[in-house]
């Protein structure tokens, strides 16, 4: 990958190679989608903020600022109504830094154990950055509930146990087409590709 950008390229502020799959499927022409690895970005960049904005605006802001070009960067939480909308920020490492999925898992069954309001909500923010004062924020939202035990195989992260709402399947029960359709990260993109489609082509 040669590091000439031309008007089209974009940054996508991730080395999750799974979300630029997912996120090329969704941006594509006119646009070049550039991965954190493709513009030779290697530094590790903190999610240490007390909110999804700031850890998204903090990174599209550091990476914009080495290469100069258009820059958007994400960052999700589950928030769960009955638990004041815990996880959230901290969904990742709920069960604690060296934890994995499945400890995040059963922290909130244990939380959730005999708590009737299994109301949740998975939240992404993306920020746009693409000048030193200009930036633009997208909000997308799919509401659910808790299940009582995992279910499926599919997806990663609290996907076993978040049935969303309209359906009687767990997101890792149903397949990635549909996931992919009606989750907290399509609506958040979609609105991302709509503005870039009006502002920048
Ligand atoms: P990130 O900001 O996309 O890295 O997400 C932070 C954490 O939220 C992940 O480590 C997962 O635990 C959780 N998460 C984000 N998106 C999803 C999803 O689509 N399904 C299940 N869990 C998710």
């Amino acid at each position: 990958m040669s590091l000439f950008f031309s008007d089209m390229d974009i940054v996508f502020a991730t080395n999750n190679n799974h979300k630029l799959k997912e996120i090329r499927k969704l941006i594509g022409r006119p646009f070049r989608l550039l991965s954190l690895k493709d513009i030779a970005f290697h530094e590790e960049i903190p999610e240490d903020h007390n909110t999804l904005e700031e850890n998204a605006s903090e990174k599209a802001r550091i990476v914009f600022a080495v290469c100069g070009i258009p820059t958007f960067a994400d960052d999700t939480g589950l928030e769960v109504e009955s638990l004041n909308n815990k996880p959230g920020v901290f969904s990742a490492r709920y069960a604690g830094n060296d934890q994995n999925d499945q400890a995040n898992i059963r922290k909130i069954l244990r939380e959730l154990k005999d708590i009737e309001n299994r109301k949740a909500r998975f939240r992404t923010i993306i920020a746009l950055r693409w000048d030193t004062d200009k930036e633009m924020l997208f909000e997308g939202m799919v509401n659910g509930m808790i299940d009582t035990v995992p279910r499926g195989k599919h997806g990663f992260g609290y996907d076993p146990v978040f049935i969303p709402n309209g359906y009687d399947k767990s997101f890792a029960q149903l397949p990635l087409s549909i996931k992919n359709k009606i989750s907290h990260r399509a609506h958040a993109f979609a609105k991302l590709d709509e503005y870039l489609k009006n502002h920048f082509v």
